[in-house]
């Protein structure tokens, strides 16, 4: 058997520059990558255009550079790959699986409410379903997936995760029908990672934990798109001082690269490797956090 190609990603949004918390999911893509002999792919996902900050995309390829984290293959945009997500929605709506919805917020509360179940999720809200079987009259705002099994019951989605081991959702009643193409026009990310790491053969994703439970609506995606799903690790949050999750919203800093070497030894630290690996310099160090990684990482089934 020909041994088959790995290939990991990185894929951060350019709302801001990498921070101490990016770089643990930037380091551990690239170490998982490069301890299965795989290639490590990056891809700036700057389809929410009005939170990606000009220039940032750029400057986040310039601070990996600067950690010796450096892309096989050109580096995707996703900005550029509207057609891709436009065929696949268009292949969703033929099958019957996307919708159009004319709902505001206001309206989806409202009805929320009146079903006794107004339980919102991240601040997002579970959509009851409503322009399911049809706008009626409404002009259709976003774009939206049926979560519903095909029997018309709860959809439940099962996966393993490397590190959290056996995960299970009720997609149907967690989540909901959800969006795939924004009121405003825009991707959702859903929709845009699916197409992404499947047209770039992405065999395992590694990524932050703050996105483990978005995982169920990609394997969705996955399953009724007819594409591979990829292995899934995700890595432990960096916290802030005050315990609080480290990201650009809460102002997190951007990473003082003075001194590369200090923080990928912190990001290291964050996922466990030793405190005391040998290198004294960047492309020592990372040599020596390979076989580490491995180690503390291994590949299920190898
Ligand atoms: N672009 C997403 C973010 O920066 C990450 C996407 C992913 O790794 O799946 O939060």
């Amino acid at each position: 058997v020909r041994p088959t190609q790995r290939i990991g990603r990185f894929a951060p949004s350019p709302t801001g520059l990498l921070h101490a918390g990016s770089l643990v999911a930037a380091l551990a893509s690239w170490l998982d990558a490069r301890a299965q002999g795989g290639l490590w792919r990056v891809r700036i996902e700057d389809v929410d255009t009005p939170r990606c900050v000009p220039g940032a995309g750029e400057e986040i390829l310039r601070q990996l550079a600067c950690c010796g984290l450096h892309p096989d293959g050109e580096v995707w945009w996703q900005s550029r790959r509207g057609e891709a997500y436009a065929a696949a929605l268009k292949r969703l709506v033929d099958a019957g699986q996307a919708y159009p919805c004319g709902c505001s917020r206001k309206e989806i509360a409202q009805a929320q409410a009146a079903l006794g179940h107004g339980h919102a999720r991240h601040g997002e809200l579970v959509y009851p379903g409503t322009c399911r079987h049809g706008l009626q009259g409404k002009p259709a705002r976003a774009w939206r997936l049926r979560t519903d099994a095909p029997n018309g019951g709860d959809r439940h989605i099962d996966w393993t995760d490397r590190r959290l081991g056996p995960q299970t959702q009720n997609l149907t009643q967690a989540v909901g029908d959800f969006v795939l193409r924004r009121a405003d026009g825009l991707w959702a990310y859903q929709l845009a990672v699916v197409v992404d790491d499947a047209e770039q053969g992405i065999t395992d994703v590694v990524r932050g934990e703050d996105l483990a439970d978005n995982t169920p609506r990609q394997i969705h995606l996955q399953r009724l798109l007819g594409l591979p799903t990829p292995r899934y690790l995700h890595t432990p949050l960096v916290l802030a001082a005050d315990g609080q999750k480290l990201s650009k919203q809460n102002g997190a800093t951007p990473l003082d690269l003075r001194d590369p070497l200090a923080a990928l030894r912190q990001a290291g630290q964050a996922l466990g490797l030793p405190t005391d690996l040998p290198g004294a310099n960047l492309a020592d160090w990372l040599g020596t956090a390979v076989p580490a990684w491995a180690a503390r990482w291994p590949v299920p089934g190898t």
